[in-house]
């Protein structure tokens, strides 16, 4: 999109929603910047998700406030490929500097001299800011007890693409957030025996009287939690927005519907997956996270008397399932046809290439709202950057601002002149 450049005030690694965003707010404060993108815009929307991804989100809320999606009501759940189109027409509108097909390769600090040297795949050059925006969610994580069995086809829920590509079979998917979940639901329908591993989740209720669950974690409050509750740190969450707003997570309607729920797995030995005696007690938790969302949605429709329907269905729970009363704990994988294991087990990030001091003993980024602990260094898109909804499009977009107008600052502090300077 632009000429090549060797020295830039900024640069923003990665254009996925945060780099994009990145560049808008470093456009409207007139920080000259450049993007370096290794795929394309929103690579990770269109390759590193499954076909029928739609997002989890309705378009009215999970988009940059710029712009709306075009050919989709408010209310729709725009599919995956929309969505990696709507950042490229984004970035169309502000015409952001993002280079496409460049990797940043190396970028470590200048030794006596401010900035930082960067090598890319095509040449080095020179920025006083580096801005990560590589993403959330990097490196497909999947856990060491994963079976070193050569008969059985594994992947991750970032390699999954449609039930078609698979082998014949039953599936295992280990993990029931919102990508564990949504490809079970996927597998079941399209006809092959599913067994589904639920860990801790939160399943908020796709709608309540009227209202999304975006908007009821919008007007509670929940979406700008700083930090999350303790002991939350292994609880993920169960959402789709695969069938509309009608799409609320239900485990005991996905046993219903043919699914085999167990729970946690702990390990494999020969063949047999043992899985932990705790899906009772996840679903249970799940359903409390479930019922207080209700409850706070009911309790603030009252104190703020709004005209919303009453939903009392909504509090109707399905009978326990068969293998909620009398859990699966061993199951011999060859015995029960399983010949896949889908890995939905989150991610990791990869800052292999960031060479500077912002990292703790574990490799974590240090960082106070994405501003780190080397000075010139950014993040933007982490989970947690700032709160609960930044690595989420819209919250990724005010994330951007703030560290857009941090980095305005600190060069207004580089501009400045002592008067002896201003008069020379
Ligand atoms: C299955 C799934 C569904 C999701 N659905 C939603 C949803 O519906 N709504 C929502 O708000 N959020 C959703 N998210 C969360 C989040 O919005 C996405 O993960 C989103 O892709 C994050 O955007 P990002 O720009 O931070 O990172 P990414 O999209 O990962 O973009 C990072 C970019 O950096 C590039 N890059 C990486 N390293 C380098 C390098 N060294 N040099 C140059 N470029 C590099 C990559 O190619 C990539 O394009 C979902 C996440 C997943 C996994």
């Amino acid at each position: 999109m632009t000429a090549t450049k060797t020295e830039i005030d900024t640069l923003v690694v990665g254009a996925g929603q945060a780099g994009v965003a990145m560049s808008e707010h470093l456009t409207k404060l007139g920080v000259p910047h450049l993007v370096l993108e290794r795929n394309r815009i929103a690579e990770r929307w269109r390759t590193a998700r499954w076909d029928s991804l739609v997002a989890n989100g309705p378009a009215w809320h999970d988009r940059f406030p710029g712009l709306e999606f075009n050919g989709y009501g408010p209310d729709d759940f725009v599919p995956k490929e929309k969505v990696a189109d709507y950042f490229v027409q984004y970035a169309e509108k502000f015409e952001a500097p993002i280079r496409t097909g460049v990797e940043v390769k190396q970028v470590f600090r200048n030794t006596n001299r401010p900035g930082f040297t960067v090598e890319t795949s095509e040449g080095v050059i020179q920025a006083n800011r580096i801005v990560a925006a590589t993403g959330p969610f990097q490196k497909p994580s999947i856990p060491p007890i994963a079976p070193q069995d050569e008969q059985i086809t594994q992947m991750h829920s970032a390699n999954y693409r449609n039930p078609q590509d698979l082998p014949e079979g039953g599936v295992l998917v280990v993990g029931a957030g919102s990508s564990g979940v949504q490809i079970a639901d996927e597998l079941n329908r399209a006809g092959k025996k599913v067994y589904l591993s639920v860990g801790a989740h939160d399943r908020p209720p796709r709608s309540y009287r009227n209202r999304d669950f975006v908007w009821w974690l919008g007007v509670l409050g929940e979406w700008d939690a700083e930090a999350m509750k303790p002991g939350t740190e292994h609880v993920t969450i169960a959402v789709t927005g695969a069938h509309g707003s009608k799409g609320t997570v239900d485990f005991r309607a996905l046993a219903a519907q043919g699914i085999n729920l167990v729970g946690l797995t702990e390990n494999f030995k020969e063949g047999v997956a043992t899985f932990a005696p705790n899906l009772v007690e996840n679903i249970a938790r799940g359903d409390d996270n479930y019922f207080s969302l209700l409850d706070a949605a009911d309790a603030y429709i009252e104190r703020n008397g709004l005209d919303l329907p009453e939903e009392p269905e909504a509090r109707r729970k399905l009978p326990d399932p068969e293998c909620m009363t009398n859990p699966i704990l061993e199951l011999d994988l060859a015995e029960a046809g399983i010949s896949t294991i889908i890995w939905a087990t989150g991610f990791s990030v990869d800052y292999s290439w960031l060479d500077v001091n912002a990292f703790d003993s574990n490799g974590k980024p240090q960082h106070q709202r994405g501003v780190s602990t080397e000075p010139g260094v950014y993040f933007i898109g982490l989970p947690w950057l700032s709160r609960r909804g930044s690595t989420f499009i819209w919250g990724v977009w005010h994330d951007a601002k703030h560290i857009a107008d941090h980095i305005a600052t600190q060069r207004k502090y580089l501009e400045y002149q002592d008067a002896g300077q201003r008069n020379a």
